[in-house]
């Protein structure tokens, strides 16, 4: 007997970030009555907050998901395309490295003010009633309640949890408290990389460097990147360990600041006149990845977003992910007829590729901080390129999978890039150019491998 889904009743959601703010349009569009708490004010209006990832890498799954939200419209004129990542060694120099070999095969930088402020714009006109400066402070699973601070008024609000979606972000409070209820066993893996937020302002009213690229200066143990902005500016991060020699915590003076700066990336630092008092201003922020055996009690509360699986941001697909995590959600809701099925369902369904983009985006980082530069693996990348215009059914890079595939799973994408990597590794173990490499053994080997779920798009 087919199920009847959802459609109607109250929904409780904390925390209007990217999750929060979509989830709610697409329930409230389904029927339901969605109320959002936000602990923080109402950010329309106001110019965001600085020092805490000013932009983000805009990618196929997540345009997938604004786009069925109806949000992408009111965002698209501010993205700023990057084709590739344009790679800064130490002697000045830079090359362009391709992302993607079509011309729709690029990411978007977008700022996180501007998308925050869109998605809740929309989320106000599709009825959504948006409580800012509501705190949650109080759990109770066995009465199955909850108790939020109206911060203006200093008062307590009960809330039942009837249900309560918890998109509260990496540091959800939810969670914790369903940790340390013993309702689910959570892990916390730290990463020992620390990040700090620094700015390249625009020069001339234009870009002090390439707009079209995601800037890396990859060093090893530690590297900058940098995004473009829509004003001409681009938003810089450092990536360094938190103690230990080149760290964070050996950057305890102007004098230690300006000289790691400036030895480790000259270029950077040339275009960076402010660094030193932004490297003091700005906070370090931490990064970790969070695994949950579970992300629902009962049919009451549910986590979604980064308060479920927070992840390393080296494959700039946190939010992505969370954003595919709605549109599953809202999906669940319709195939399912009550809470506890849907969140049993979502996690079923969900788990196995969040736990997949946790794993890729760890491995993007060594890939990011190290291998960027390496000869070898710039034949590779460039051989993988070549096996997808050969078999553009059969082979796709893994990095255009996760980032230009929102169909192909980030499990299914995570499988056959290991396989892919295994080959590439073996056709260039005695090639040291394309011309070099054995295409009949290519050949033979995609056409044995399995077909993924893009054999039925348009290549
Ligand atoms: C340095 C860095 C770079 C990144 N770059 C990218 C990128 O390029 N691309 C990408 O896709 N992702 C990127 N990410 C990941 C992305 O930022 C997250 O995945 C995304 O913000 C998660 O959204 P969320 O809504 O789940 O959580 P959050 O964005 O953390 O939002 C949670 C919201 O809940 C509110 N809240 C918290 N506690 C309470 C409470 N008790 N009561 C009420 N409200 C509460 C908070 O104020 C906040 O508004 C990056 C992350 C970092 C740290």
């Amino acid at each position: 007997m087919k199920q009847q889904g959802m459609t109607k009743g109250a929904v409780n959601i904390i925390g209007a970030g990217p999750t929060g703010a979509l989830l709610a349009i697409l329930l409230q569009r389904l029927g339901m009555t969605v109320t959002l708490y936000e602990s923080r004010p109402d950010p329309r209006g106001n110019a965001g907050e600085s020092g805490r990832s000013i932009n983000l890498a805009l990618a196929d799954r997540g345009i997938h998901a604004l786009k069925l939200a109806g949000v992408h419209d009111a965002i698209a004129d501010t993205l700023v395309p990057m084709r590739g990542r344009m790679i800064h060694p130490l002697d000045g120099t830079q090359s362009l490295h391709l992302y993607g070999q079509r011309p729709s095969e690029v990411i978007y930088s977008v700022s996180r003010h501007v998308l925050n402020q869109a998605l809740l714009e929309v989320a106000a006109r599709n009825g959504v009633c948006l409580e800012f400066e509501h705190r949650l402070e109080e759990t109770d699973f066995a009465a199955g309640s909850a108790q939020v601070r109206d911060l203006r008024r200093n008062t307590l609000l009960g809330i039942p949890m009837a249900p309560l979606l918890a998109t509260d972000g990496a540091g959800s409070l939810t969670r914790r408290r369903m940790s340390a209820s013993g309702l689910i066993d959570v892990t916390e893996a730290d990463l020992e990389h620390g990040y700090k937020e620094l700015s390249i302002p625009s020069r001339a009213g234009g870009y002090a460097m390439a707009r079209d690229a995601l800037h890396i200066w990859p060093r090893g143990n530690f590297m900058l990147i940098a995004l473009p902005n829509a004003d001409g500016s681009f938003t810089a991060t450092l990536f360094l360990a938190k103690r230990g020699a080149a760290s964070f915590e050996a950057l305890d003076s102007p004098t230690a600041i300006r000289q790691f700066l400036s030895t480790n990336f000259p270029d950077a630092f040339a275009l960076m006149p402010d660094c030193v008092r932004e490297f003091q201003a700005h906070p370090t922020g931490f990064l970790g990845t969070v695994y949950a055996d579970t992300w629902s009690v009962r049919g009451m509360a549910a986590l979604v977003g980064d308060a479920a699986h927070a992840i390393v941001p080296f494959h700039g697909q946190g939010m992505n992910c969370c954003f595919e995590d709605c549109v599953e959600f809202a999906a669940c809701v319709g195939r399912n007829a009550t809470w506890e099925a849907v969140f049993d369902d979502f996690f079923m369904t969900r788990k196995p590729n969040t736990d997949a983009i946790a794993d890729m985006a760890l491995e993007n980082y060594l890939e990011m901080r190290e291998r960027v530069a390496d000869p070898k693996f710039q034949l590779q990348q460039t051989l993988a390129m070549e096996l997808e215009r050969r078999h553009p059914t059969r082979f796709i890079p893994r990095y255009s999978m996760v980032m230009f595939h929102h169909e192909i799973p980030y499990q299914l994408a995570r499988q056959r890039g290991l396989l892919q990597t295994r080959l590439l590794s073996d056709l260039t173990a005695n090639a040291a150019t394309l011309a070099q490499v054995d295409y009949a053994r290519a050949d033979r080997a995609i056409s044995s491998m399995p077909p993924l779920a893009a054999d039925t798009a348009p290549a």
